[in-house]
């Protein structure tokens, strides 16, 4: 596609380990079905130490700040050095309150077919605010230690009505609201209260239920069908979105996206693999479907359409898969083979 095609500017991590081998398998499938995406290359995680003394450059930040738009490739954390979570500072940087996983079978012939659930995660409260110390107890000064979460009428809201519109916009009938409010009355009782505010304004136009948050996960295993959409708290968001992820194939298969009012930040849910790295052994999958996510996001269904067919005739129909999805192909040959298909 010409340059002047490419009118959506959006900054583009392509990360570390097998980061830059799945950046350049999607980016080039992004080429051929011509998404706008005008790439500002920038650092981050080792890549960014190595670079720039730092895994989150500044000129990154700026970029983002700019574009409002990230595709980005899995990080590996620094290990000691004092160095913050990359992920927590982005999404602490840019109010990015929603967490979106969404789920679905692509290969199928597992224990669970016709999987197709989106989990909403509220991103910045909760426990994982972090309020943790310690306090004497047992004669030892660390003997006790205390952590203490957040949440605000605010974000329960914000991120409710995010799920809510979600769901009217892509067609889907039932939100699930889940909770553990008849223990943490306050703490997770706040986001039930807020919920069930927020779902009345959407009454007659999808329907709502409740779950505990215990319940849920068994019935994801035992159930999962009867699930749509899902929105929840922090923690248990970040727990339940791995199962869901583990009900169709694991981490490989599993994009996210992090949403801000102002920016927002698309990745595979899935780390930089070092075990594989320059083996042309990576799935692509998981950092595709994100990509599908930004396209959704910009307004191109259109484009997200097309990507996801042409990923379902070659997983689905045709039967090229990676390694890790019980095939025998490499990186590129898989990217050829999506090449052909979107
Ligand atoms: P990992 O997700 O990188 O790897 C776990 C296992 O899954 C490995 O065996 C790996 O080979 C395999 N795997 C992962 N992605 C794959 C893919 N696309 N195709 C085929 N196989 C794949 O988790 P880890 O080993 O615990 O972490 C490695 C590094 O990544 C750490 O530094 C960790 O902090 C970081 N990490 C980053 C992110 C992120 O940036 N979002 C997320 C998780 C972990």
């Amino acid at each position: 596609m010409s340059a002047a095609s490419k009118t959506i500017p959006a900054t583009l991590i392509a990360g570390d380990g097998i980061g830059p081998e799945i950046m350049a398998s999607v980016t080039e499938i992004l080429d051929v079905i011509g998404a706008p995406f005008d790439w500002d290359p920038q650092r981050a995680g080792m890549d960014g130490v190595e670079h720039a003394g730092n895994p989150l450059p500044a000129e990154t930040l700026t970029s983002i700040r700019r574009t409002g738009l990230a595709l980005k490739g899995p990080l590996t954390t620094p290990v000691g050095g004092g160095f913050k979570s990359i992920n927590v500072t982005l999404r602490q940087e840019f109010g990015l309150y929603a967490n979106v996983r969404p789920t679905r079978t692509i290969v199928p012939g597992g224990r669970f077919d016709d999987i197709d659930i989106v989990l909403f995660r509220e991103n910045l409260e909760g426990y994982y605010a972090a309020l943790e110390h310690y306090v004497p107890a047992d004669g030892d000064p660390q003997g006790m230690a205390i952590s203490s979460g957040y949440t605000t009428r605010k974000e329960c809201q914000r991120i409710v009505r995010y799920a809510f519109e979600y769901a009217l916009k892509n067609g889907r009938k039932k939100v699930t609201l889940v909770h553990k409010a008849n223990i943490l009355k306050l703490l997770t009782g706040l986001f039930l209260e807020e919920g069930r505010k927020v779902a009345k304004e959407y009454e007659g136009r999808i329907e709502v239920n409740e779950r505990i948050v215990d319940a849920c996960a068994m019935q994801l295993v035992t159930n999962p069908w009867q699930y749509d959409v899902i929105v929840t708290t922090n923690l248990f968001g970040d727990i339940l979105s791995d199962l869901t992820a583990g009900l169709v194939g694991g981490l490989g298969m599993a994009p996210g996206a992090n949403i801000g009012s102002d920016a927002a930040i698309f990745e595979a849910v899935h780390g930089s693999a070092p075990d594989i790295a320059g083996q042309d052994l990576a799935n692509p999958l998981a950092l595709l479907l994100a990509a599908g996510m930004m396209l959704q996001h910009i307004g191109r269904q259109d484009l997200d359409t097309r990507l996801q067919a042409g990923i379902d005739k070659v997983i689905k129909t045709d039967k090229v898969r990676t390694r890790d999805l019980g095939g025998t192909v490499g990186t590129r040959e898989l990217t050829a083979a999506l090449k052909q298909a979107v």
